[in-house]
């Protein structure tokens, strides 16, 4: 299976028809349908690593301040025991746990109902562990390898550029400069399979500074990245920087 990481940026983009949004429709399209999907969102981080466990994780709306239509959608996918259990025996270097209490957050649903609208493809999530450092959960990541080549679909969900202190709403479809760069920079570092650097991104600047205020949204990424053969394509999608500071652009690996 490929590898994705997607920036899912506002949470209306569950509900709503825009260009990125298609963009997922297609791309669930064009690949294999798989069995199950891993998601790596953004708005779960936790103290350790856990996996959901549960056979019906229920939709959470970890949101304010939105319309009531998006507190109204239920994402019902099933979750997996089975595949739950099976990380938790293939990761070696950390104790991976089975959490019964989470379940699907909108990292996970918005980006997930779009591509696969009658959620029939269970869904685990993978939680961010906040103690580790990005080096560590990037190695971690690397176990979860031979579940490729089973038909599990694995998803980063986060945004590369995510600072929401600086965004701009008349920017609708437009990044600062320092955005700009910052995006540019990373793909470059992608492409190049710059892990390295790309792990250590306090290193890499001021304009990734700014993308990066805290890491939550930026990690999902790295759990992919470490998942990449060496000789593998990478393409880019949702190339964009919307409202100044927020990046939409995503990364599809083989
Ligand atoms: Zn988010």
């Amino acid at each position: 299976m490929p590898l994705l990481f997607i920036g899912h940026g506002s949470p209306m983009n569950a509900l709503d028809t825009n260009e990125f949004t298609s963009y997922w429709r297609t791309l669930a399209e064009n690949i294999e349908k798989p069995d199950a999907i891993i998601c790596i969102s953004a708005h779960w981080e936790t103290d350790g690593s856990l996996v959901t466990s549960m056979a019906q994780p229920k939709t959470i709306h970890d949101f304010g301040g939105f319309p009531q239509r998006l507190f109204n959608v239920q994402y019902p996918a099933p979750g997996s025991p089975e595949l739950a259990k099976e990380i938790q025996n293939m990761v070696s270097g950390t104790e991976v746990g089975l959490d019964d209490r989470w379940g699907l957050d909108h990292g996970a649903w918005s980006v997930i109902r779009q591509m696969y609208p009658d959620a029939t493809v269970p869904v685990v999530q993978m939680s961010l562990d906040y103690n580790q450092s990005a080096q560590s959960q990037y190695d971690l990541a690397k176990d979860l390898a031979p579940l490729r080549n089973k038909g599990v679909l694995i998803v980063g969900s986060g945004n590369i550029i995510h600072n929401l202190r600086t965004i701009n709403w008349s920017m609708q479809g437009n990044g600062f400069d320092w955005a700009l760069e910052a995006n540019d920079l990373f793909k470059k570092l992608i492409v190049k399979n710059e892990h390295r650097q790309l792990i250590n991104y306090r290193k890499l600047g001021a304009a990734a500074d700014m993308a990066i205020p805290t890491p939550e949204h930026y990690l999902p990424l790295l759990y992919v990245l470490a998942l990449k053969k060496e000789d593998e394509a990478v393409t880019f999608f949702n190339d964009k920087t919307v409202m100044g500071s927020v990046s939409m652009t995503s990364v599809r690996i083989g």
